[in-house]
């Protein structure tokens, strides 16, 4: 019946993390963000483990700050000892703040400024991953100043279609993203920063797309960038040290997604990375794994508080909560289905159907269309969203003036908060 085992019912309440939601939804107010500390921990253990049975010990599991970025989940990575990808200097800056040790982190994004290159190497971010030919010289010359080299690797896009949502599809050759391989960008710009005296060029990194399903896809970005290394190798005389196939794995968010097991797959990556390495005559790289989504979203879930139900006899009927596309904006970007449930009424009939809206001045503030729930909801009923853990805190805004929810942590049965909610007063302190 649930999406997730961390979910379950009891006396008609829904329960996260073995807590009773409406309890914590009277604690500590509602919007609210809960997160599963176990569960964060759990994911990326099986990255963890997997990677390192099935790769060896110089692989590993970098963490996608842009799925959820908060002080305290910084300080859960450096105790689970993962690496992390960052993608500004605020995700720098946040992970500095937490003691988190950045010779671990990744710097990605197609457009880093000279402050961005800066800042990362005064905060010694280990590895810089170049999108294109400006970013190149940029980070040489940075580096060139402080006389330090740094290790840099060079993004490819492999030219895979991973039937995604088009936002979110990123490994095609026409993406604002990487330098294709098909176009000769690719070799052209690895050629360019082999001939950077301040960069050391440690490998290549790809990232495919987001909430991928499809069957092989993985396997097939490795099989081909594993080609274009060896094609690199012959015409550059350059042999990578590091693979990083970048993020991806989708998650369940309704019952109408698969469930994938990680540990199969990357165990079927490894297979064809072995095959692969074998047929090219090339020495197995360092793999690297850039999961975001599949660390988080089954860790969180959201609650809110039903203000008002209305019924347009003919049409449909409205929930709206008091939250909405602020805390929560993915289904206006993308149509993003959720699992919505009535946590203070899990043991009635789910028979009548609603849209769940926000309260933002905005037609399109979905959160949900026709959601089954009982009858008769009413004003003050708890909803709770799941699998909110990506995407949802890290893309949330201040529209209309909202102040955001907190995020509170829960860890064996007892709970805490990691992000305070935000205040009015903090709403204007940037006002002059
Ligand atoms: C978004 C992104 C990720 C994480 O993707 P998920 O779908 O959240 O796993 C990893 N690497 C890069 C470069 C990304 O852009």
């Amino acid at each position: 019946m649930f999406i997730s085992d961390n979910l379950s019912s009891r006396n008609g309440h829904l329960f996260f993390a073995d807590q009773d939601t409406t309890e914590l939804a009277s604690q500590y107010g509602t919007p609210l963000y809960l997160m599963d500390e176990d569960r964060i921990r759990k994911n990326l253990n099986i990255y963890k483990t997997t990677i390192r049975k099935c790769f060896g010990k110089d692989s590993g599991v970098l963490y996608a700050g842009k799925a959820c970025a908060f002080r305290q989940l910084y300080r859960i990575l450096q105790e689970e000892e993962v690496g992390i990808d960052v993608v500004s200097a605020g995700e720098i800056h946040t992970a500095y703040q937490a003691g988190y040790n950045l010779e671990k982190a990744f710097f990605h994004g197609n457009n880093k400024t000279d402050q961005d290159i800066a800042f990362a190497m005064d905060r010694r971010v280990g590895y810089f991953v170049i999108d294109n030919e400006e970013e190149a010289s940029a980070v040489q010359e940075e580096a060139a100043k402080r006389r330090i080299k740094q290790k840099v690797l060079v993004r490819i896009t492999p030219g895979i279609d991973t039937h995604t949502y088009e936002a979110v599809n990123t490994g095609k050759v026409d993406s604002k993203f990487g330098n294709a391989i098909a176009t000769g960008q690719a070799e052209k710009l690895t050629e360019r920063v082999l001939g950077l005296p301040s960069l050391e060029l440690k490998g290549f990194h790809c990232h495919v797309g987001s909430q991928v399903f499809t069957e092989d896809v993985f396997e097939r970005a490795a099989e081909i960038m594993l080609e274009f290394m060896a094609s690199v190798r012959e015409k550059l005389l350059y042999t990578a040290e590091i693979l990083d196939l970048g993020g991806g794995y989708g998650v369940r968010y309704t019952e109408d997604d698969p469930l994938i097991d990680i540990e199969t797959k990357i165990t079927d990556v490894a297979e064809r990375i072995g095959i692969t390495c074998d047929r090219l005559q090339y020495p197995v790289p360092a793999v690297l794994l850039e999961p975001g989504r599949s660390i988080v979203a089954d860790a969180g879930l959201t609650l809110y508080t039903v203000g008002s139900v209305k019924e347009i006899p003919g049409y449909k009927n409205y929930i709206s909560v008091d939250g909405g596309m602020a805390d929560n904006p993915r289904y206006a970007l993308y149509r993003s289905n959720y699992t919505c449930l009535p946590a203070g009424r899990m043991n009635e009939a789910f028979d009548k159907t609603y849209d769940v809206v926000g309260r933002c001045c905005e037609s399109g503030d979905i959160l949900k269309v026709s959601a089954a729930l009982p009858k008769e909801m009413k004003r003050g009923d708890i909803l709770a969203f799941c699998t909110t853990g990506a995407y949802n805190y890290s893309m949330a805004s201040n529209y209309n003036r909202i102040p955001r929810p907190p995020v509170v942590m829960l860890k064996n049965r007892k709970s805490y908060v990691a992000v305070r909610r935000e205040s009015l007063d903090d709403l204007t302190s940037l006002d002059v």
